[in-house]
C-alpha cells in the first residue's frame, strides 16, 4: 500500500501501521503533551519491531487526549469494539456454576489489572524522581494491608539468590523488558525503583514500574476461581482508598499500552495442552472465535514449553471485570471440549 507511513519497515504488522497514514502523521508530529510526549516517541517500539501488534504507548495520561486521532482507531480495532467502546466496571462476582478452573488441565489461575498513578508521567516517560515517588506512595499503601493480603517488598536490585530463584519459579518475578518495552523506553535506570510486593501466602503480588506503575495479581495454583477474583477486589477497594489511579470516564484506566485500558484486566490460566504442536491451529481457531489471547509459558512473546499455554480475555475495554472473567471461563470450557480429554472426569470428549 502506497498511503502507508514510510516510517515503519515495509513487513510491519502493528495496528499503529494500519492506522497511522503520512496525513495523520503530519498532523500530530509537531503536539507534544505538557511532559512533553511527542508522537515519536509512542511509535518508537512500532518502528523498531515489525513483529509489534500494536505498536504505540502512551507516556502520560494526556497522551490518549493529545494524539487521539490515532489512539482512539487503534483502541477500536484492539478491543473490537467499533465506533468507541465505553468503559464499565463491574467487580460482583461472576456466577460460574461448573467451573472447568479446577480440573487437572487448568494448572493455575492468574488475574491481574494494570494501573497507574494519576498526574505522574507512565512508564514510558517517567523520570526517576517521579518513579521514586510511584514506588514510595505504592509501597506505604501496600504496608498496611492486613491478613491474607499483608507481605514483604522485595526491591528488585537487592533481590538475588534464593528469594529471587523462588519467585521466578512461582511466576511471581518480573525481570528487565523485551525489545518491545525497551523500545519504549520502559527499561530506562533499570532496576532502579522496581520491585515486587508479595503476600506472605503468596497468592497476591504487585509489580511496581513495570509496563505500569502497578500491576495487582492474584494467583491462585488450585484453580479457585472466587477466591482469586475476590482477593483481587479487595486488594483494588483498598488501593483506591490510598492512592488515585488515572483514568478516564470514556477509556476507563489509563496505561502505557491501549491494549491494558479499561478494565486493565487480563485473566487468565495456564492450561496444560500436551498435544499443543499438533493441535495449534484448532487452538487458534477457538481462541479466536472465543475472544481469547494465546501467550507462551512464560508470559507474552515467549515459547510454549511442555505444554503450558496461558490463555486470558484479549478484550478489556468495553467489558466489565466480571465479563472477562466469564469470557475466560466461556473459552476455558470450549478449549477443554474442542482439544480431547476432558481431566476433571478423565473421559474423552
Ligand atoms: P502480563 O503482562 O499480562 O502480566 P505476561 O504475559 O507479561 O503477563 O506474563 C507475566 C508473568 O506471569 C509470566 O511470568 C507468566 O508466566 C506469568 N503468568 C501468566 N499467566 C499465568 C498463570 N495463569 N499462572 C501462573 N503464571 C502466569
Ligand atoms: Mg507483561
Amino acid at each position: 500500500m502506497t498511503d502507508i507511513n514510510p516510517l515503519f519497515p515495509e513487513n510491519a504488522v502493528s495496528l499503529v501501521k494500519e492506522h497511522l497514514t503520512p496525513a495523520l502523521f503530519n498532523d500530530l508530529k509537531g503536539k507534544r503533551t505538557k511532559n512533553e510526549f511527542t508522537l515519536e516517541q509512542a511509535i518508537q517500539s512500532g518502528i523498531q519491531n515489525p513483529d509489534s501488534s500494536i505498536g504505540i504507548y502512551a507516556g502520560d495520561a494526556e497522551s490518549y487526549r493529545t494524539f487521539s486521532k490515532i489512539f482512539d482507531p487503534v483502541i477500536e480495532s484492539y478491543h473490537g469494539c467499533p465506533g468507541s467502546p465505553i468503559h464499565r466496571s463491574d467487580l460482583t462476582r461472576p456466577d460460574l456454576s461448573d467451573s472447568v478452573l479446577s480440573s487437572g488441565r487448568v494448572r493455575s489461575f492468574r488475574i491481574r489489572v494494570a494501573r497507574n498513578i494519576a498526574n505522574l508521567p507512565f512508564p514510558p516517560l517517567v523520570g526517576s524522581t517521579d518513579r521514586e515517588k510511584v514506588e514510595e506512595r505504592t509501597v506505604n499503601a501496600l504496608q498496611e494491608l492486613k491478613g491474607d493480603l499483608g507481605g514483604s517488598y522485595y526491591p528488585l536490585g537487592e533481590l538475588t539468590g534464593a528469594k529471587r530463584k523462588e519467585l521466578a519459579q512461582k511466576h511471581l518475578l518480573f525481570e528487565k523488558g523485551d525489545r518491545f518495552m525497551e523500545a519504549a523506553g520502559i527499561n530506562r535506570d533499570w532496576p532502579d525503583s522496581r520491585g515486587i510486593f508479595v503476600s506472605n501466602n503468596q497468592k497476591f503480588a504487585v509489580w511496581i514500574n513495570e509496563e505500569d506503575h502497578l500491576r495487582i495479581i492474584s494467583m491462585d495454583k488450585s484453580g479457585d476461581m472466587m477466591g482469586t477474583f475476590d482477593r483481587l477486589s479487595r486488594a483494588l477497594v483498598f488501593l483506591e482508598k490510598r492512592l488515585t489511579f488515572a483514568r478516564d470516564p470514556r477509556l476507563g484506566y489509563l496505561t502505557s499500552c491501549p491494549s491494558n485500558l479499561g478494565t486493565g484486566m487480563r485473566a487468565g490460566v495456564h492450561m496444560h495442552l500436551p498435544d499443543f504442536n499438533n493441535q495449534r491451529a484448532l487452538l487458534n481457531t477457538t481462541a479466536e472465535k472465543y475472544n481469547l489471547q494465546i501467550r507462551g509459558s512464560h508470559g507474552e512473546k515467549t515459547e510454549v514449553l511442555d505444554g503450558i499455554v496461558d490463555i486470558s480475555n484479549r478484550q478489556r475495554l468495553g467489558i466489565t471485570e466480571k465479563q472477562c472473567i466469564e469470557t475466560l471461563h466461556r473459552g476455558v470450557c470450549a478449549i477443554i471440549r474442542t482439544t480431547g480429554t476432558d481431566w476433571t472426569t478423565g473421559t474423552d470428549l
